[in-house]
């Protein structure tokens, strides 16, 4: 299986899976990076996965609708583009012949759900849309920071070696953010200095993995010493982690 992340927008990712023959994409907000890629590599639309309703990540749905030989799965709670096949957490669906466990993860949207491929045989792989970024997390439009805080330490409690599939190139401004609330931790400098390298290079800074981000992303470590006396001093109202979750996000918010 080829992993891909395709440029779109600003700093979108759609992320195609194909195995040379067949593709599924992630979060098409942009149907013609997506054509072109099929084109390129001479591949057939088998399957499209969306996480959450918002344009950037369901744009593209009906122009590519014409090339999709399969389904679109969506999130069962979220008014998306029709038809699609509703799907909720616990739910398991078949694509490319391997198997994603659908997550529950409410916080950035109410109904945001995220794809885990956990099959024993295959490198465990994430699609998290706007869930959780490398070294970050996403903006709280529906969501309060206990459905947040729940939804990460979910992810976070994947296997370490999962790659992590997010829909945003906000890796280093999230690590500066990061180096902000923990100025000590040598992982986030290690850290920004190969992902500099790679963006003077022009290349993603993702996939991510679980373990990186247990060790760098402030918004995965809410119950390190460090981080919550640096939310504490920013203003969270208490040291359990749903008040520093929900204090680290304000500060993230007006961080510049
Ligand atoms: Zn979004
Ligand atoms: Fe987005």
């Amino acid at each position: 299986m080829d992993l891909v992340a395709l440029p779109a927008f600003a700093d979108n990712y759609i992320w195609m899976l194909h195995d040379g023959a067949q593709a599924v994409v992630v979060d098409p907000g942009d149907a013609a990076p997506v054509m072109a890629a099929l084109d390129r590599l001479q591949l057939r639309l088998s399957a499209i996965l969306v996480t959450h309703h918002h344009p950037d990540h369901v744009g593209g749905l009906q122009a590519l609708r014409e090339r999709l030989e399969g389904v679109v799965h969506g999130p069962a709670r979220e008014a998306i583009p029709a038809p699609f096949a509703p799907r909720r957490g616990g739910e398991r669906i078949e694509v490319l012949g391997l198997t994603f466990e659908v997550i529950d993860v409410p916080g950035h949207t109410a109904g945001h759900i995220a794809y885990a491929q956990c099959d024993a045989a295959a490198e465990p792989l994430l699609f998290c849309g706007d869930t959780l970024f490398c070294a970050g997390c996403g903006r709280l439009f529906e969501g309060t920071p206990a459905q947040m805080l729940a939804s990460l330490e979910r992810l976070a409690a994947l296997p370490p070696d999962t790659r992590v599939c997010a829909a945003h190139e906000y890796t280093l401004s999230n690590l500066r953010f990061a180096a902000a609330v923990e100025p000590a931790n040598e992982a986030i400098a290690a850290h920004t200095a190969h992902c500099r390298a790679l963006r003077d290079a022009g290349q993603a800074t993702l996939p991510s993995t679980i373990a990186l981000e247990r060790e760098i992303n402030p918004f995965l470590r809410c119950r390190e010493p460090a981080v919550i006396a640096a939310a504490l001093d920013e203003g969270a109202a208490g040291p359990e982690p749903v008040a520093v979750l929900a204090g680290l996000r304000e500060w993230k918010n007006r961080f510049r």
